[in-house]
């Protein structure tokens, strides 16, 4: 078997199988390791991570008690009792998880695989508890039966992973102590492990494990397009408003560890109306989504830029001094900012603020200064930028003056 036959198989299987809509090299990283995912993303899978074992431990707080009665039927009052005490204990370990409460912010996705760890521990827990108390034991038919199905319970455990939206590597990491725990369990104090005895139940486990990693990623991979599709302003291309906070807000929390500047701009276009007057809507969306990509030609990798809402658009540039803004401002008014379908260029009133120059550390607040400032822009005449302190840009697509005072 060749390397290139090897890669073939497993482009095949991740490209076809896993995720079909054709990820990019960059995002089968991300879902093979669960790094590198955006904060969005990990909210969502936080989120689906914690309702399903909210869900399953209720289930399993009910169902694991209940089916005492199977074992006080099967074995004798000593057994019986000690496996209903351990059933009712993993109850209320299942209904203590169900019921812990959430955590919000930066430990949200920790807390929730936290919970899902706990949630897999119960089991495998009870696994042991139940091989040391039927340990020894004289069995019958029946209660050899109940003993097996016990012993499955590792298996059960790696198949359930696969509900989750995991990273490959992190169902790995997961299954690793669960097939050591089940190897201790399937151990014979005489000949250890045999391949006829235990190879079919092996085969099983690593297979679990597979389908587990397959449906982990695949997961993943939805969950990656549906937020970014949510995130997206489906006229523009860029965030939406709701993605576009949550990414100011990361940005800012970043500049401020970093110990640098933050710069908002708040963009609203000149005389937009007339344009849906005078060419009809469809020549007012064109004109959008003009302003839009001349604005993105201008900002780098790491800059944020969102539709606010109507005609208005923020963008966050990190790591961006007042200094430099004059300068963006230049480059902005010589490239332009797209242009309308008559041909004549498209003009905006812009309000800066930023986090050093306004002595100020909060995002919501700085978004609203420049929002005040794009008014006082507009007040004085439009086609121009009000920086910190009064200062003006003149952003005229007529004009080749640059930046006044
Ligand atoms: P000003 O210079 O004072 O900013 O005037 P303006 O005409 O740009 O501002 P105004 O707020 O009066 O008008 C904004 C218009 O933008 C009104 C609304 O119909 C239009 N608009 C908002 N969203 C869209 C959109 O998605 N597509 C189109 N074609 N028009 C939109
Ligand atoms: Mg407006
Ligand atoms: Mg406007």
């Amino acid at each position: 078997m060749s390397i290139a036959f090897l890669k073939r198989c497993w482009e095949h299987i991740l490209h076809d199988i896993v995720a079909p809509t054709r990820p990019s090299s960059h995002q089968l990283v991300r879902l093979a390791t669960p790094f590198g995912r955006g904060a969005s993303v990990r909210r969502q899978a936080a989120l689906v991570i914690t309702a399903r074992v909210q869900f399953l431990s209720l289930i399993f707080a009910v169902l694991v008690p209940a089916c005492a009665i199977i074992d006080l039927a099967l074995f004798d009052w000593k057994t019986g009792s000690l496996l209903t005490g351990l059933r009712v204990a993993a109850g209320a370990a299942f209904a203590a998880i169900a019921w812990s409460g959430e955590r919000g912010g930066a430990h949200r996705y920790a807390w929730a695989i936290l919970r899902l760890l706990a949630m897999l521990l119960v089991p495998t827990v009870f696994y042991l508890a139940v091989l040391h108390i039927t340990s020894g034991l004289e069995l019958t038919r029946a209660q050899l039966l109940a003993v097996q199905l016990y012993g499955l319970m590792p298996t059960i455990v790696l198949a359930g992973l696969a509900i989750f939206p995991l990273s490959a590597l992190e169902i790995l990491l997961y299954s690793v102590p669960v097939l050591g725990i089940a190897s201790w369990g399937l151990m014979d104090p005489d000949v250890g492990l045999s391949l006829l005895r235990h190879g079919p139940i092996y085969w099983f486990m690593f297979m679990m494990i597979g389908v587990a990693m397959i449906s982990g990623m695949s997961q993943s991979h939805y969950m990656e397009s549906l937020v970014h599709h949510a995130s997206m302003d489906p006229l523009t291309g860029v965030q939406t408003r709701r993605a576009g906070i949550e990414a100011i807000e990361q940005a800012m929390k970043r500049a401020q560890l970093q110990g640098r500047p933050l710069t908002i701009m708040f963009l609203d276009i000149d005389h937009f109306k007339q344009i849906n007057d005078s060419f009809g809507h469809d020549a007012g969306d064109r004109a959008l989504i003009a302003f839009a990509q001349a604005l993105r030609q201008n900002m780098r990798r790491d800059d944020v830029l969102i539709r606010w809402g109507g005609e208005e658009f923020v963008a966050a540039l990190p790591g961006m001094p007042m200094d430099a803004v004059p300068a963006l401002l230049e480059k902005m008014r010589a490239n332009g900012l797209g242009l309308r379908v008559d041909g004549k260029p498209l003009e905006a009133s812009i309000g800066i603020a930023e986090s050093a120059a306004d002595h100020c550390a909060d995002w919501a607040r700085l978004v609203q200064l420049a929002d005040e400032r794009m008014y006082q822009a507009k007040e004085l005449g439009r086609a121009r930028a009000m920086l910190p302190e009064g200062r003006v840009v003149d952003m005229s697509a007529k004009s080749d003056a640059g930046a006044g005072a």
